[in-house]
């Protein structure tokens, strides 16, 4: 039959190749500094199943940051612990259409919270939520749930958390907005963004990342053990607000030509989700996958250019679609 492990690794080989070149498209970010230092030219995707098997391809061994890949998790994790209604009282589940970090929407006074938790505004608003007096304690449970996924503990990139730190003028702003609509208060600003920047200097490999979907890509619950380590209604929860607001500003495209779930990172990361799908044909990867893939070079959205290509192609001939 055609989908043997061997047929699938030579199958994403080839389209890894044939989309690598369009890595010299892209560009990397300017605005933290530190991540310009990355190879333009990397591309790689991981893709595991819910069913056990693990296809990687291209650049796999590249530890990098999941900047905004965190904010589904700690999504997640303020929901576990505050509950939805609280979180979901303090921020919408809109889709925007502006930029991640656009401060548009925050001057309009007829705006009664931050879009959704994937902008920066919403994700920041998310992020002081988390319970706990330093950054280290509000880091705690959001360390220990990757933990719990993982296997093992990630570690911060402390060179990205500084470079970002330093020069973190517009999340600033959006800090200071929030505090003037009353998100956020004055004495929690300073260390809700250092618990922020932290959070995004997160750092993982690409088969974590296609581990992280996989779990979500089974409603939360671990496929080998059955242990439930995010909630049903909130692993979907954070899956419908990815396939909404988890591009950016090119979330409705990614939609409309990809089909699946995904969430971006500045440094060139994107998760995407392909749950159970009961169909007949003979396809890969029917009980659900995570795909990760990294490729540093980024389109005007903030999305990896050869990435997207990527992950729109494999979710065509797959049938990934979940619609
Ligand atoms: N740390 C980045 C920021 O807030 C994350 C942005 C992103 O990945 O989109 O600017």
């Amino acid at each position: 039959t055609k989908l043997t492990k061997d047929w699938l690794q030579n199958y994403v080989d080839d389209w890894v190749k044939f989309y690598w070149k369009h890595t010299k498209e892209g560009e990397l970010p300017s605005y933290i500094p530190i991540l310009q230092q990355a190879n333009k030219n990397h591309l790689g995707i991981s893709i595991m199943g819910t069913n056990g098997v693990t296809i990687e391809s291209g650049d796999v061994d590249i530890p990098f940051t999941i900047q905004s890949i965190s904010k589904v998790f700690t999504f997640i994790v303020a929901c576990m612990q505050r509950g939805v209604s609280y979180v979901l009282d303090r921020v919408d589940v809109e889709p925007t259409g502006e930029a991640f970090n656009s401060i548009m929407h925050l001057e309009m006074k007829q705006i009664k919270k931050p879009f959704n938790p994937f902008v920066n505004a919403g994700a920041i608003t998310v992020t002081s939520l988390l319970t706990g007096k330093t950054s280290a304690e509000k880091l705690e449970p959001l360390l220990q749930l990757l933990e719990n996924i993982l296997g093992y503990r990630p570690a911060l990139n402390i060179d990205v958390f500084q470079s970002e730190m330093q020069t973190s003028i517009r999340n600033r702003a959006i800090g200071y907005y929030l505090v003037e609509t009353g998100y956020l208060e004055s004495d929690q600003l300073e260390l809700t963004l250092e618990t922020y920047f932290k959070q995004c200097s997160i750092e993982i490999s690409l088969k974590d990342l296609a581990h992280l979907g996989m779990i979500l890509a089974n409603d939360g619950k671990d496929p080998k053990t059955g242990t439930e380590l995010i909630p049903k209604q909130v692993a979907r929860l954070a899956k419908s607000l990815m396939l909404t607001c988890g591009m950016y500003d090119a979330s409705g495209k990614f939609a409309a030509y990809v089909g699946i779930p995904a969430k971006s990172g500045v440094s060139g990361g994107i998760v995407a989700i392909a749950p159970p799908r009961a169909r007949e044909e003979n396809l890969p990867f029917l009980e659900g996958c995570g795909i990760g893939v990294y490729g540093p070079a980024l389109d005007k959205q903030g999305n990896s250019i050869a990435g997207i290509k990527l992950i729109r192609h494999i979710a065509k001939q797959w049938d990934l679609s979940i619609f």
